[in-house]
């Protein structure tokens, strides 16, 4: 064993479980490609003013988990902590909004970092894969990619999952709303932080999950009461719409989320199996974001789902993703001249698409036949001195242990004939 450890709060991805990662990525992009959305990739780091800005100076996010650093230099620049951000501030950098095709359709996978305590389910490394729609106010929008996330988890064969779903309210009646809430919170006893948050983010106040908190919670305004009429027919067609799709939800007035961004629309998925770290993913409308960091007015909608979580939420409900084996033969020469032409042989193999494994370093036939054995090979290609003086290779099948001696020169037809 080396000296070094991967760092608190993150963990290797390694084979055999590595597979599930690479298949839920898959899966939860294949529906956003089927519908329009175009991939885009944006570096890892950013200038730390892009998400101060963005994601807001009074979240946790971006006070207490950002790993900042300045660059010889002199730039400040975090590692991204969320994709949102970076996403809309490279479509705006390209002028995508302005090619006359809104909305902008895109998404996106990758590493996310935030300086988290941390525990199952949740790292200070993490990855997700996340979708925006750019410069739209639809609620057929907003239904949309609540219809694919739920279209993703269920293609994986996830099903105890919820989503939440919630109005934010707009810039009309969002402020009367957070006025009449901090008059409220004004007047409890609360902590010295919680008071501050209280003053810069109260909504964020109805999420904090002390049980002393929540008491005097009750009978707070709450923001239903206080959306403006175009916020709750807005909100009133994309519930219709998911209805209409047959997608479940359950109204959470409770949801604000822990980005100020949002507007309007809010949503999370909730896996029941996980504890704590229940959400698996989530997202909103974001119609002033892009204001906040310079653009002009983009009304937009997105989400970002924890490929992390959505492993472990799997596993919770012992979803078993029938994997294929990566390896459909594995070639075991014996000598050095069966090395030579088998290795050739195994080339050509993969050049026609099969999937095809050696046996390196001169091992033994018995040492070689346990390596073909932990590969989950259907078949083994084994060519000893004597079958290469016949022209024959012997293909044997790994399950019912049965050998046949074929041509040599036909090997890989034959050989794709069987694994095709
Ligand atoms: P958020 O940007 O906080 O809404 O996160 C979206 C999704 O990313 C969450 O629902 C989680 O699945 C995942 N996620 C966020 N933070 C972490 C973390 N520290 N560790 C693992 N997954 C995370």
């Amino acid at each position: 064993m080396s000296t070094f450890k991967a760092p608190k709060g993150t963990y290797d991805l390694l084979p055999p479980d590595s597979a599930a990662f690479l298949a839920v990525r898959e899966a939860i992009a294949a529906p956003l490609r089927n519908s329009g959305y175009g991939y885009i990739e944006t570096p890892g780091f950013e200038n730390v003013e892009l998400f101060a800005r963005g994601v807001g100076e009074s979240t946790d996010i971006v006070t207490k988990e950002m790993y900042t650093l300045t660059t010889k230099g002199g730039d400040n620049l975090a590692l991204r902590p969320e994709g949102t951000a970076s996403v809309l501030r490279a479509a705006l950098e390209a002028n995508l909004h302005k090619a006359g095709n809104l909305p902008v359709k895109l998404w996106y996978s990758g590493s996310y970092y935030r300086y988290e305590r941390p525990q199952k389910g949740r790292y200070r490394h993490f990855s997700q894969v996340g979708a925006e729609a750019i410069g739209t106010e639809d609620p057929a929008l907003d239904a949309e990619l609540i219809i694919l996330a739920d279209q993703a988890y269920r293609s994986l064969g996830l099903r105890n999952f919820r989503i939440l779903l919630n109005s934010l309210g707009d810039k009309e009646c969002r402020p009367v709303y957070r006025e009449a809430l901090q008059g409220f919170l004004r007047d409890l006893d609360l902590d010295e932080d919680t008071r501050r948050r209280a003053e810069i983010n109260p909504l964020r106040v109805l999420d904090d999950k002390r049980a002393e908190v929540q008491k005097q919670l009750v009978g707070a305004p709450m923001l239903r009461d206080y959306l403006c009429d175009a916020c709750k027919a807005y909100h009133e067609e994309v519930r219709e719409l998911l209805t209409a799709a047959g997608v479940a939800f359950e109204d959470d007035e409770k949801l604000v989320r822990g980005l100020d961004y949002y507007t309007r629309t809010t949503f999370e998925f909730v896996h029941d199996g996980l504890g704590s770290q229940s959400a698996v993913g989530g997202g909103g409308r974001y119609d002033g974001l892009s204001e906040m960091i310079g653009g002009p007015a983009l009304p937009s909608v997105g989400w970002a789902l924890g490929v992390d979580r959505t492993v472990l939420a799997l596993e919770a409900e012992g979803v078993d993703l029938r994997l294929p084996a990566t390896t459909d033969v594995f070639a075991v020469p014996l000598g050095e001249e069966a090395r030579r032409t088998l290795f050739g042989v195994v080339t050509e193999l993969r050049r026609a698409g099969v999937a095809t494994d050696f046996s390196y370093g001169g091992k033994g036939v018995k040492a070689a036949m346990k390596a073909a054995n932990r590969s989950g090979a259907r078949f083994a290609l084994v060519l000893g001195e004597r079958d290469l003086a016949e022209g024959v290779v012997q293909l044997k099948d790994m399950a019912s242990g049965e050998q046949e001696a074929i041509p040599l020169a036909e090997a890989v037809a034959v050989v794709r004939g069987r694994v095709g």
